[in-house]
């Protein structure tokens, strides 16, 4: 519940604040793990570390090294510990941490952190901490960097997550070479919530979620890691919440409202009945959505829908798993080339798609290629002058997705090989970003068939029946050809957002033009159901890959318009399958006809929000 639903306090009952009774206070944070913790404050803080910054001498190279080593050797003991308490959480929250610890762990062997760390030892003369904290830093500047210009939401929440990673370890590191103390959680009462400054991923790992009520803190982001690590447990909390660890004191009562992103410092008896009221109703949402996943993805009138989930890195095959999708609808590869200084060769392509399409069970995966091009930067492709070096004028109309992929046929000819290869092991669809004509569809169709018989004459084992080849449908160009295009591809994706952003020429991260970001504009719901019906007149499959195929409000409208598959962020495909289940096609397929009547974006929202109460 929003704490603006919270109705005031009657006048006759509101104690006045008096010295006993000190005034409710409201922080606004960032809501990063939904539900509602109401209990006492439990303050922890972790010592400072001071990085002395020193030089060594030439002849120190090799005891720094040693100190540098024996650090790194008693921070995999701590994570391994670490990762052997997880036995004691639920399976769920399990298979979400550990994954991540195993990154941390992986991240102490021959990395980029680890490598950048002992050149910085070596050649500047810098202690070890002083080169952990500098080269750490770095690189996690470095990704910040990349993740500003990221093209989705996912893209750059993933980029922030990997900062999150180097910083995490960069600072164990750092604490075991200078032997500072780390943070300690004995003495946490059950039922408490946890304040403090920032809390790091390995500390919110340490939480027992039995006994944790929730968690705020004045540092902290939506994407970092102690927020996913925060949700694999189910522990409510809001971060960033500035300035709430110092207005607090032990043992006052708080309410934390993950869902909301408030914390209520000293809540009056209205506030704690709204509270109590809203921890109940979040309960039974919650078993809700737990039934749900069990149940199919199908329409009141017995219509099958398909809900798959979109993937931008492998941590997040966890929560896919926990969502009830029936496969990836979206795997988007960018994050195979980031972060990273060679191009990733055929076999370590091969054992990451392996992974992904073993992890998914036999439901299927579709793997898009390489869409690198507008702000997406990936320097393992700069360094290999694989990319222009030239920044052009507009990124995002320039040699995007499919148009690099045929202009270095070698990046596309390995990857489609290590797909093909992976293919063994599970069903597989290829997807092709930013198609405008239908000679790209052809050409990439070319190269495909003949990567394919040269895989095949290695003597690989390959799927009799090749995967389909799809394209995305993202740009006004490809949704008007749909018609033709549908004749060249195996199946389409439609793209919403680079689509939405291409009609009406929005940048889709430029705050000053975002009102006008609209996928409900008529331009974009016709360039859909064009492309739809293209796709249903000649019995390919189509599906929605973009932001607007997980938005529950929308499903009415594109199951109006003949599409009967989305794909979308994990989280939200519970909400969708409870919409999907509730509707009729018929009663859609009416609707849609009415919406596609509008010419006014602003009446279609009225309409779309309205769906279910008019009829
Ligand atoms: C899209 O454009 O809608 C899409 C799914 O691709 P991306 O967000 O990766 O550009
Ligand atoms: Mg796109």
């Amino acid at each position: 519940m929003n704490r603006t639903d919270v109705p005031p306090a009657p006048p006759r009952r509101a104690p006045r604040p008096t010295a006993e009774t000190p005034r409710e206070r409201s922080f606004a944070g960032i809501p990063v793990s939904p539900g509602i913790a109401i209990g006492p404050v439990f303050g922890t803080s972790e010592a400072k570390v001071e990085i002395v910054r020193f030089k060594i001498h030439a002849a120190d190279i090799a005891a720094e090294g040693a100190r540098l080593e024996s650090a790194i050797a008693q921070s995999r003991k701590q994570l391994g510990k670490l990762r052997g308490r997880l036995s004691v959480l639920p399976e769920e929250s399990q298979a979400e941490i550990a994954p991540m610890i195993d990154a941390y762990i992986r991240m102490l062997g021959p990395s980029r952190l680890i490598r950048g760390v002992k050149r910085r030892i070596e050649e500047t003369l810098l202690s070890a901490e002083h080169a952990v904290a500098t080269e750490a830093d770095a690189i996690a500047n470095t990704i910040l960097a990349t993740a500003e210009t990221g093209q989705s939401a996912e893209d750059r929440a993933g980029l922030r997550r990997q900062a999150d990673e180097i910083r995490e370890i960069g600072r164990r590191l750092v604490r075991n070479l200078t032997h500072a103390p780390f943070r300690s959680f004995t003495g946490l009462p059950d039922g408490a919530i946890l304040f403090a400054e920032s809390l790091r991923p390995a500390d919110a790992a340490l939480l027992d979620p039995s006994r944790l009520a929730g968690v705020a803190t004045e540092e902290g982001g939506t994407d970092g890691h102690t927020a996913v690590m925060l949700r694999a447990l189910g522990v409510p909390a809001v971060l960033g919440a500035a300035g709430v660890a110092h207005a607090v004191k032990p043992g006052d009562v708080v309410v934390v409202d993950g869902s909301a992103g408030t914390v209520v410092l000293n809540p009056t008896p209205a506030t704690l009945a709204s509270a109590r009221r809203a921890v109940t109703a979040f309960a039974r949402e919650r078993q809700r959505y737990a039934r749900l996943r069990r149940l199919p993805a199908e329409t009141e009138d017995g219509h099958t829908v398909e809900l798959q989930a979109n993937l931008e890195l492998p941590i997040e095959l966890p929560l896919i798993a926990q969502s009830g999708a029936v496969g990836i609808g979206l795997l988007r590869t960018e994050f195979l080339f980031m972060n990273r200084e060679t191009v990733p060769d055929e076999d370590t392509q091969t054992e990451t798609y392996r992974s992904v399409i073993e992890a998914m069970n036999g439901d299927p995966v579709t793997i898009r290629v390489l869409d690198w091009g507008g702000e997406k930067d990936i320097e393992a492709l700069s360094l290999a002058g694989l990319v222009p070096d030239y920044v052009d004028a507009n990124p995002a109309l320039g040699m995007r997705g499919i148009r690099l992929l045929l202009r270095r046929p070698e990046l596309f000819e390995t990857q489609l090989a290590a797909i093909l290869r992976a293919a063994a092991v599970g069903p597989v669809r290829i997807l092709l970003p930013m198609v405008t004509t239908v000679g790209e569809v052809r050409q990439a169709r070319e190269i495909y068939e003949r990567v394919a018989r040269r895989v095949r004459r290695r003597g690989e084992r390959l799927p009799e029946r090749l995967p389909p080849l799809g394209i995305m449908i993202e740009t006004p160009g490809a949704a008007l050809s749909a018609d033709a295009l549908a004749l060249e591809a195996d199946f389409f994706a439609i793209g919403t957002n680079d689509l939405t952003a291409y009609t009406l020429a929005v940048d889709r991260g430029e705050s000053d033009v975002a009102e006008l970001y609209d996928p409900m504009h008529p331009a974009v719901l016709r360039l859909i159901q064009f492309a739809t019906e293209a796709a249903l007149r000649m019995r390919k499959p189509v599906s929605v890959c973009g932001e607007m195929g997980g938005n529950p409000a929308l499903i009415p409208l594109l199951i109006g318009l003949g599409l009967r598959s989305f794909s979308m962020n994990a989280s939200a495909v519970p909400r969708v399958k409870q919409v999907v289940r509730a509707v009729e096609i018929d009663v859609c397929t009416r609707f849609a006809r009415r919406v596609m009547e509008q010419s006014d974006p602003q009446a279609i929202r009225e309409m779309v929000a309205g769906f279910g109460k008019a009829g």
